[in-house]
């Protein structure tokens, strides 16, 4: 039976399409392995939104090429034969992300019918028990042109999966044991489909499966609603987190980004969202952005200072080829982006501890995942990590905690009957 494994990068989307992929060529009778075995295919699910992550992929064709030269290998997703032109000739066959849903069609005509090795018979699907948390791809395509941002050259048309497909992948999940799923886009602040937003869509999603718990990936911050406030007030099934996708809250960055919000309406969105118990705000933050003057780096830090996120995912700005800001004059050194990065992130450790103090002695439910040494973590509804020491198997189980003190990243607790 053929062999594939499978290498993800990037955002949780690509992570969401590659358990989608694994399912086409599983029913196509291969055997899924893991990335270190030897296989007669590797597909890598790329991504190209940082250099960083550019960079990580050509590590990785290099690799695969060097250690199994006589596999096949496939590269699908966002990066593109023009992005990577010198690793083009180590690839046996590229997918765009438009042809991603005739994956294994293309696989079939390209590669097994030139072969005579490969002869289909029924396997066992490589089950991955750590993973607590499926992802459910509600949407994809973004048309906002963020000055930064390759994404919408990669995946521009819009597509919003409709309410029953997202209903019976859910309910599906429901039955394999997941207790959370994670709704999840290229932007699925512009999930649309026959007139039902995003909090529509959340509200019917609780009303018509009975999942433990819905989380949301990343968010255009101005696009909180009224109804999603209201939502995560009233149902606890939906996790009390949200992940803002803010970049900056410099205005004159922002208007420089493209992005059409001001520092002035996130301050009025947080203040709404700080009046929630227990909710939790994450963000995305890019430093070193072109034209980023120490003042303007100091008005998004005295911002996250006020605003007092969990965590902050802090990203030195990439110039990507094909987009605005790549031409854009006033290029900040790598010197000072790294600083800026490193100042944030320190930040973001100081006011995380501060918030996981305020949670001493609260009962809250732990959705376990890992184990490390003796310690079992999981996370909250509102994404705090929580540790605790057992020897009992608390795989995918949901527990009620009271949380004792600091650990680790996180907190740890103990278990509250
Ligand atoms: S909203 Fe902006 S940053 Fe997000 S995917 Fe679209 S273009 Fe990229």
């Amino acid at each position: 039976m053929p062999t594939i494994s499978f290498f993800t990068f990037g955002c949780k989307l690509n992570q969401a399409e590659t358990i989608v992929l694994k399912e086409k060529f599983y029913v196509q009778g291969f055997s899924i392995v893991p990335f270190n075995s030897q296989a007669d295919f590797y597909l890598i699910n790329a991504c190209a939104v940082t250099q960083k992550a550019e960079k990580e992929v050509r590590q990785a064709i290099h690799q695969i090429k060097r250690q199994h030269p006589n596999s096949q290998l496939i590269v699908a997703g966002c990066l593109t034969k023009q992005i990577i032109k010198s690793e083009q000739a180590q690839v046996d066959l590229w997918i765009e992300n438009k042809d991603k849903k005739n994956i294994y069609q293309l696989v079939l005509k390209n590669l097994i019918q030139s072969s005579s090795r490969f002869k289909s018979t029924d396997s066992e699907l490589e089950k991955d028990n750590q993973r607590t948390r499926a992802l459910i791809k509600i949407q994809d395509g973004c048309q906002h042109y963020c000055t930064y941002c390759i994404v919408p050259y990669l995946r521009q048309k819009i597509y919003s999966q409709p309410l029953n497909k997202i209903i019976q992948e859910i309910k599906e999940k429901e039955k394999q044991g997941f207790h959370e799923v994670v709704l999840v886009g290229a932007n699925i602040s512009l999930y649309n489909d026959q007139g039902l937003n995003l909090s529509s869509l959340l509200e019917k999603i609780l009303d018509q499966t009975k999942i433990s718990r819905l989380r949301i990936s990343s968010l255009w911050p101005t696009a909180i609603d009224q109804e999603l406030l209201s939502l995560i007030k009233k149902n606890s099934r939906l996790c009390s987190h949200l992940h803002l996708s803010i970049q900056s809250a410099c205005d004159k960055i922002l208007l420089s980004m493209g992005r059409n919000y001001k520092q002035k309406q996130l301050k009025q969105i947080i203040a709404k969202l700080d009046k929630i118990p227990n909710l939790s705000l994450t963000a995305d933050i890019i430093v070193g952005f072109p034209g980023e003057k120490e003042s303007n780096f100091q008005e998004t830090y005295q911002f996250i200072k006020w605003a007092k996120f969990l965590k902050i995912h802090v990203f030195r700005f990439s110039p990507r080829p094909g987009t605005k800001a790549y031409l854009l004059k006033n290029q900040v050194p790598d010197q000072v982006k790294q600083t800026r990065a490193k100042i944030l992130r320190n930040l973001s450790e100081q006011i995380a501890e501060e918030k996981r103090k305020k949670y001493f002695t609260q009962i809250l439910p732990v959705l376990f995942e890992s184990k490390q040494g003796s310690y079992w973590s999981g996370l909250t509804p509102n994404y705090l990590k929580v540790f605790i020491k057992t020897n009992k198997d608390l795989s995918n189980k949901i527990i009620n905690l009271k949380l004792t003190g600091l650990y680790q990243d996180g907190l740890k607790g103990k278990i509250f009957i």
